[in-house]
């Protein structure tokens, strides 16, 4: 059973976003990798700072290339719920996430409670970005 809480037009707002966000998420993930194996850091000497410098912006790169591929992999699983009518509903509690926040978050998985609670318990699968340091 599809949601009961949204609309065939609303569901078609949504999947027009996730399409959308699917699209250049594809189209930034593909750059990213591209490039990465493309350094041309190698190919010149340079001072210890520069190679620190380099070596940040390497840091940076690869944490948004990983962010944008789990957000991909969100926004997937997003288009394939809602293929099988599952989308909409929260994963933990199965009510209605709300149109509101599926606008926001199209890929959300949970309503906002249970992604609180799951936040809290230190489950941060939704792309929330910690970075080791
Ligand atoms: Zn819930």
């Amino acid at each position: 059973m599809p949601s009961a809480q949204l609309t065939p037009t609303q569901l078609t707002d949504l999947s027009q976003l996730l399409h959308h966000r699917h699209r250049d998420l594809s189209l930034a993930v593909e750059r990213e990798l591209h490039a990465d194996g493309t350094t041309e850091m190698s190919v010149a000497t340079t001072s210890d700072a520069d190679w620190k410098a380099a070596d940040v912006e390497a840091d940076t790169f690869i944490a948004k290339a990983a962010r944008d591929s789990i957000e991909l992999s969100e926004v997937t699983e997003a288009l394939d719920r809602l293929t099988d009518g599952r989308y909409g509903n929260c994963e933990t509690c199965s009510k209605d996430i709300g149109y509101s926040r599926l606008l926001v978050h199209p890929a959300a998985r949970r309503c906002l409670p249970c992604q609180k609670a799951a936040e809290d318990k230190g489950d941060s699968s939704h792309g929330s970005s910690r970075r080791p340091r």
